[in-house]
């Protein structure tokens, strides 16, 4: 099905998000499915309103469409007393398999074809016992929730993976991930396609985050800058309305950008990264439970000084104030550089601590630009632990029905793992 979908609708490009092609013997393919991909129903001549192409053309791309089962007969309407056949998009004509890796666990869901999570899992596994043993256990998980929806991995159109480090676009692997022990140059998405004949998207945890806000929370916004901060500190950015991943995928790594040593730190702290003076080693979750532990503070993980915070444990509260204005004064330089209309501020450390978001919302206002700021607005993740899989599974459903073919995507001929 998905060699049905790769050869329909799409057009090999030297970038992923080149707009469908108008031309050629496949093209509009992507465009009808477009129109039927927002949500509408049309007949042929809707269709051909819209697009401006030949009726013969369209009842071409429209036939390849309901071979393909992405689209569907949606009843008849009546014109000019015949009833004229109208169409839609067939949501439940496939699936979508996701996980968003963390640092220290994952969740895993089945999507139907528009991006919606049909069921979900969650597992706590650090993302330091390497490619085999996490990827193993994703691929088990994708077995079950495949046999509880009695679907089989034939209907799986696109998979889609987000880890936290940075991922090569044209590739799909992870480069020199800090976090990511092991993890270096691996082939996730031929991993996948060992098991499953459609397209594997890997991408950041950030860019999967940025992805979901915008979509469900402000998709009228154009320009968006998504900072997470959880064990690291990573930043997405959408502009205007695509996502921006930069010429190699390192697009907003804002985490690892150096920033002058705060006058209460004697030395400044090494970075998981390898070099010094890093934001996220002062301000991701690693480095504030670094420094907890340096109190003498009972806490052994990110989890913990999360907790702590949330109870307004003094030590992790001063810590987070801290943090707060070297991220202000980070996301204003990113906001001097972008100029996004929208600012949210997400990840498991940001929701614990009111103290940290407002810190970082003054710091962003006195050091950006007044042009920058003037129409700003700086808000909060909405969709909280699911910010991730909901932005992943929305992300997948644009790469495979409007963006391909992503450099990443492996077509197989392999075995499949599930039955
Ligand atoms: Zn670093």
């Amino acid at each position: 099905m998905t060699s049905r979908v790769r050869n329909e609708g799409v057009r090999v490009g030297d970038s992923p998000y080149t707009p469908p092609p108008t031309g050629g013997a496949t093209g509009g393919t992507v465009e009808i499915l477009q129109l039927f991909r927002s949500g509408l129903v049309l007949t042929k001549t809707e269709v051909a309103a819209r697009t401006g192409l030949s009726r013969s053309t369209i009842n071409q791309r429209i036939d390849s469409l309901l071979d393909t089962r992405l689209v569907t007969p949606s009843g008849a309407e009546s014109t000019k007393g015949r009833p004229a056949e109208s169409f839609a998009f067939n949501r439940t004509g496939g699936h979508l398999l996701v996980a968003d890796i963390g640092a220290t666990g994952m969740r895993v869901g089945l999507c139907d074809l528009s991006g919606t999570i049909l069921a979900e899992v969650e597992l706590t596994i650090p993302v330091t016992e390497g490619p085999d043993i996490v990827l193993g256990l994703v691929g088990d998980e994708f077995v079950r929730l495949l046999k509880g929806a009695a679907a089989l991995p034939d209907s799986v159109v696109g998979i889609g993976i987000s880890v936290p480090g940075p991922v090569d676009t044209a590739s799909g692997q992870v480069v020199h991930p800090p976090i990511m022990t092991g993890w270096d140059q691996y082939d996730i998405p031929g991993w996948f396609s060992r098991g499953y004949d459609c397209p594997v998207i890997v991408d950041k945890d950030a860019n999967a985050m940025a992805f979901g806000e915008q979509q469900v929370s402000h998709p009228e916004v154009r320009h968006l800058l998504m900072v997470k901060v959880g064990t690291g500190v990573g930043s997405g950015l959408i502009s205007d309305g695509r996502l921006h991943r930069g010429a190699d995928g390192a697009a907003g790594d804002i985490g690892h950008n150096y920033v002058s040593k705060p006058a209460y730190v004697r030395d400044e702290p090494e970075c998981r990264c390898g070099n010094i003076g890093c934001l996220e080693a002062y301000a991701g979750g690693w480095a504030i439970l670094r420094d907890l532990q340096a109190l003498g503070v009972d806490a052994d993980s990110v989890d913990d000084a999360v907790r702590l915070l949330r109870s307004g444990n003094r030590d992790a509260v001063r810590l987070a104030r801290n943090a707060s204005q070297l991220l202000g004064e980070a996301i204003a330089v990113t906001v001097n550089l972008f100029n996004p209309q929208v600012v949210v501020i997400g990840g498991q450390l940001a929701a614990a601590d009111d103290y940290l978001f407002a810190g970082i919302k003054s710091a962003v206002y006195r050091r950006s630009l007044p042009l920058a700021t003037r129409r700003i607005q700086i808000v909060g993740a909405t969709q909280g632990k699911q910010a991730g899989i909901i932005g992943l599974a929305l992300l997948v459903a644009q790469s495979v029905f409007s963006d391909l073919p992503l450099p990443m995507l492996r077509p197989t001929t392999a075995d499949r793992v599930a039955s």
